[in-house]
């Protein structure tokens, strides 16, 4: 495991910003650890002096403000599928793809800002919070800004990912996926939401993130599908979730 020379458990954001902008030591943000610590451990990463341990600023409340719900930073997956209103957005779209994020032990590390920042290609939970609609809020120590996540660039490593706020409408959902067994991670997924005015899709496995349906494929052409294979299964997928959401 690469050695870590730093440890830090602010208490507030700023002072957790304000860490990560040191120009003598390289921090990273540390949330749940299931990413950052493997990647420390096989050397996948080693542009790292020490981490800045997010556990100590309170993010990891779920509430809603008005017509919004915001789920905290470092709420873990485990944290929104037992959450009454997170739990139970769009059917149960979050509970449902949390579930294929990982085993038990890892939604109960592995945070929300965790899985927006690393925005894996094939983040089935993603994907869902794409076709909610979800914003992402950011702060820089002093202010927040809010960025839809089909627009949100992954910050530099001076700013912090607060929370994820998601609009809270009677809506539908349906998932779809293919992988190589049941409880593997996606080769393609999707993941529809309708409601009133309302029919957004966002597709895994066919570009460097998840994406919305509608927009250019990027998919990668590798041992677990080739890129035409993944384009033809998208479109697939893409039709049995929207099926299911309008039943
Ligand atoms: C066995 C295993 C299976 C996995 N399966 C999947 C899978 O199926 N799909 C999938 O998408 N991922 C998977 N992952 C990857 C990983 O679990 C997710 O990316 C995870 O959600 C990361 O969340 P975390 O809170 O553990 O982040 P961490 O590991 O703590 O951090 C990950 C990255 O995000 C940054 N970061 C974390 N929080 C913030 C924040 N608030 N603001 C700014 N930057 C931040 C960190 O600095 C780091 O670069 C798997 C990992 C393991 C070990």
């Amino acid at each position: 495991m690469a050695i870590l020379a730093e440890y830090y458990k602010p208490t507030s954001v700023a002072e957790a910003v304000a860490l990560l902008r040191r120009t003598d030591a390289r921090l990273r943000p540390l949330a749940g650890g299931s990413q950052l610590v493997g990647d420390l451990e096989t050397r996948a990463v080693t542009d790292v002096d020490g981490v800045v341990d997010l556990a100590g600023l309170g993010l990891n409340r779920i509430v809603q403000i008005g017509e919004t719900l915001q789920i905290g930073a470092t709420a873990t997956l485990s944290d929104v599928s037992r959450h009454p209103l997170a739990g139970e957005v769009a059917g149960g779209i979050l509970r449902r793809t949390a579930q294929y994020e990982g085993p038990v032990n890892l939604r109960n590390a592995a945070t929300v800002g965790g899985v927006v920042a690393s925005a894996e290609m094939d983040s089935e939970f993603y994907a869902a919070l794409l076709a909610l609609d979800a914003s992402v809020v950011v702060s820089d120590g002093e202010k927040e800004s809010v960025t839809p996540l089909d627009a949100f660039v992954i910050p530099s490593s001076h700013h912090l990912i607060t929370a994820v706020t998601i609009p809270v409408r009677a809506l539908r959902s349906g998932h779809a996926r293919i992988a190589r067994t049941p409880s593997d991670r996606c080769i393609v997924a999707a993941v529809a939401v309708v409601g009133d005015a309302v029919m957004r899709v966002a597709l895994c496995g066919v570009g460097q993130q998840p994406v919305l349906a509608g927009g250019r494929l990027t998919p990668p052409d590798n041992w677990k599908g080739s890129a035409e294979y993944r384009r033809a299964m998208a479109e697939i997928v893409r039709q049995r979730a929207l099926a299911e959401a309008e039943q």
